[in-house]
């Protein structure tokens, strides 16, 4: 006989591991307990015969649930008599002792929940929000560990008899399932008018689905925050959504009935089937068909759609007596605010913008946006990593000598924790401008730190003096004695691309739209160089620098761009006269910009962002920014069914690549080729000289590898063209897959770099 503690760690609250537990020692004869600590890990006690735990061990690897992820199993020999007479799931334990632990993301509602949703004879039937171990909300309801109903928002439920028989059951599904609830017991949905006053219905959520394909704006109050939702086959509610939410052109998500009825409307690979319906449910960004017939107010000038399935019950019930095919449901958050999840908080921002709020009265302990992803072939980009996702950690290869909390960069932000060989990424946090947003990331970052039991040694951040998230950091770092670590932003992007390879040595193209370069200039179409063997970064090329005809307007006035880049070589005056109908202030808004171009002394910068933005304008694809990337997209968008018609070779001179004659070439043609055709030319002369540039610095500085990183690697026509050009040079080309390419990657990158390069 021996008696042993056994300590795992990874995902296993929350996750139906103690029942497992609890079935895998009664299997066994095995004696003892099994309890939940506050540190999101396991204990578990066990007496019996050698054998028999040696079984046991055995079982715990090769036959846990399906959402468990299992880190480490640490297997202490005790002494003492045997004190056990059966298997029991202890009341959890408070202990933290261990760290790396954490609760599972929010999980779509399982088949099996599901089949009794629409089953007559089940107590749950047309129950809202059902659930099971399998299933339902995790993230967004823990408030502290360890992952116990009272510590979740579920506490304000208290079990009836019947979910409480369930629940006590060992041969039951929901034994032991936290959200476990029934009509009887669980949380109440209601709907009420804009003014937050209750309009009595025997079926709200049905009601609620009516008043959508009728027209009326609706907020959904769901698992991790409020969407807003309207009809997808009209015009009338997504013109007046536009206006109220000052929204001109950046694409709403819709939320499809089911899978047949996004095949009305997109193209779906398998592949983007079987995402689309994963426990995650991401948004994926389908390719609308040829007869898209949805309004073109959802994605306006771009040839994909974001869609998702429902993903809770009463999702699905929305749909059921309309004959509405998907439902816009955008994220309800101001501009620049964080995605609302408070009632009160609802009324009074969402208010004057919907006709009708569908609520439920749990609330939400945190909140959470949905993931967005799209597929380049058969491999899948992160636009965003967020609800499904978050927090479950990245593994990597290595441990790091230190814990790393990265507070990431300006926009599209998320907070990471690097701990041992993990990286915890948070939700989507946005765009951190703001003290609400600030605060949200604040507030996230200590969470996680709780939920994984981090000692943190240093905090990460941008090189930028003047993010928010600098200014954060700076505070955190002398509060707490962290050290402080600022990592150049595109520095930060490719070390979030080596660490997710574990590569030793890179390559890196990074393209986006800005960041702070260490000479302080605006950097954005960078190579750089990484190595851990000489703990180095360096940018060793880059695009051309262009000019930024007055400062920041020139990255929301795409013309300007343009006009800066072109006014060098020939004559635009006639041109933006032309368009002249897309300045702000017409004509003599145009003489101030070829005055400020012809006297020079303009910022300048190397951005890939900008040269497209320039492209966009050139071909009158966008005249205006109203949303991050949007000149990019819709160019991208363009040129997707085009072909290389001008052949361009790339110039590089030194260590740059030149783009002005190929801007130029593109202007000059604009006549005479289609500008799908135009578009697609200058994607393929910028992702071919850009993989021309990298591998001429990888044989010189004998590196075998090129990545691409940054917000374009989103971009599909382009990641394909670098592809093969790097591969056909004999170089391995790698792009991210666990992480956004986006600037939702760079806390992980400013983790990693902290991790690993810096000490
Ligand atoms: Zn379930
Ligand atoms: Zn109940
Ligand atoms: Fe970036």
């Amino acid at each position: 006989m021996v008696r042993v503690k056994v300590r795992v760690t990874g995902i296993i609250q929350g996750v139906g591991f103690r029942p497992f537990i609890y079935r895998i020692a009664a299997k066994n004869s095995l004696k003892g307990y099994v309890r939940n600590m506050g540190d999101a890990g396991v204990e578990i006690l066990l007496e019996g015969t050698e054998k028999a735990v040696n079984s046991f061990l055995k079982d715990l690897k090769e036959k846990k649930p399906p959402l468990a992820q299992i880190h480490e199993v640490i297997t202490v020999e005790l002494g003492g008599e045997n004190e056990y007479t059966d298997f029991k799931i202890y009341e959890s334990s408070k202990k933290a002792e261990l760290s790396g632990s954490v609760i599972p993301p929010d999980i779509a509602i399982c088949g099996e929940c599901l089949k009794e949703l629409r089953n007559k004879d089940n107590p749950r039937y047309d129950y809202f929000f059902i659930t099971c171990t399998d299933c339902g909300p995790r993230y967004t309801i823990i408030e502290r560990l360890p992952y116990d109903r009272e510590n979740t928002t579920m506490r304000d439920f208290p079990m009836c008899s019947f979910c409480q028989s369930e629940y006590a059951d060992p041969s039951n599904r929901r034994f032991h399932a936290q959200t476990v609830a029934c009509p009887k017991c669980g949380p109440k949905v209601y709907l009420t008018t804009c003014k937050g006053e209750l309009i009595p219905s025997e079926d709200p959520i049905r009601e609620a689905g009516k008043l959508i394909a009728e027209g009326f704006i609706v907020a959904i109050k769901g698992y991790g925050g409020f969407h807003v939702a309207a009809a997808t086959t009209r015009d009338e509610p997504l013109v007046r959504l536009r206006q109220v939410k000052h929204r001109r052109q950046k694409p709403f998500a819709i939320m499809a009935r089911d899978l047949e009825a996004i095949k009305s409307f997109a193209e779906v690979s398998p592949k983007e089937a079987e995402l689309l319906a994963s426990y995650m449910r991401p948004i994926v960004l389908l390719k609308k068909s040829s007869n898209f017939y949805l309004s073109d107010l959802i994605a306006p000038g771009l040839h994909n759609v974001g869609v998702m399935l429902p993903y809770t019950g009463l999702h699905y019930m929305l749909f059921d007596s309309i004959d509405e095919p998907a439902f816009v449901m955008t994220s309800a958050n101001p501009p620049n605010q964080p995605i609302v999840k408070d009632d009160g908080e609802a009324l009074k921002i969402l208010g004057n913008i919907v006709d009708y709020f569908l609520f439920h009265n749990r609330r939400i302990a945190h909140r959470c946006d949905d993931s967005v992803m799209r597929l380049h072939g058969e491999k899948q980009v992160f636009v965003r990593r967020s609800r499904g996702y978050a927090p479950a950690p990245i593994i990597l290869t290595e441990k790091a000598g230190k814990c790393v909390l990265a507070l990431g960069g300006e926009l599209n932000n998320t907070a990471c924790i690097l701990l041992g060989n993990k990286a915890f990424i948070s939700q989507h946090i946005g765009d951190v401008e703001n003290v609400e947003t600030r605060d949200f990331l604040g507030n996230v970052a200590k969470h996680l730190i709780h939920l994984t039991n981090s000692k943190v040694d240093a905090v990460a951040c941008d090189l930028h003096p003047k993010f928010t998230t600098t200014r954060l950091a700076h505070d955190l770092a002398t509060l707490n004695h962290w050290q402080l670590i600022q990592v150049q932003h595109h520095f930060a992007h490719v070390a979030a691309l080596m660490a997710e390879h574990n590569i030793a040595e890179m390559v890196g193209v990074c393209c986006d739209g800005y960041g702070y370069g260490v000479d302080g200039e605006a950097w954005g179409g960078e190579i750089i160089l990484g190595s851990r063997n000489s703990l180095e970064f360096k940018r060793v090329a880059h695009l051309e620098k262009q000019p930024l005809i007055g400062g920041d307007l020139a990255a929301i006035y795409p013309l300007r761009m343009a006009a800066g880049i072109l006014n060098k070589k020939v004559h635009v005056e006639e041109w933006l006269i032309q368009n002249k109908q897309h300045f702000r202030h017409g004509e003599n808004e145009i003489q101030l910009i070829l005055q400020q171009s012809n006297r020079g002394r303009n910022f300048e910068t190397s951005s890939c962002g900008r040269v497209l933005d320039a492209l966009a304008a050139v071909l009158g694809v966008c005249y205006e920014r109203t949303y991050e990337g949007e000149p990019a997209m819709k160019l991208e968008s363009t040129a997707l069914e085009g072909k290389d018609v001008l052949k361009l070779n790339p110039i590089i001179e030194g260590d740059i690549l030149n783009t002005t004659e190929m801007v130029l070439q593109v202007f000059e043609n604009r006549e005479k080729h289609a500008m799908a055709d135009l578009a697609f030319s200058a994607h393929v002369y910028l992702a071919k000289g850009l993989a021309t540039l990298a591998i001429e610095k990888a044989l010189e500085n004998d590196v075998k590898v090129v990545g691409f990183s940054g917000g374009v690697a989103s971009n599909e026509i382009f990641t394909r063209v670098m592809r093969e050009t790097v591969e056909a040079a004999g170089l391995r080309f790698l792009v991210h897959e666990a992480v956004p390419p986006g600037d939702g990657g760079v806390s992980f990158g400013q983790a990693v770099f902290g991790g690993f390069f810096q000490f």
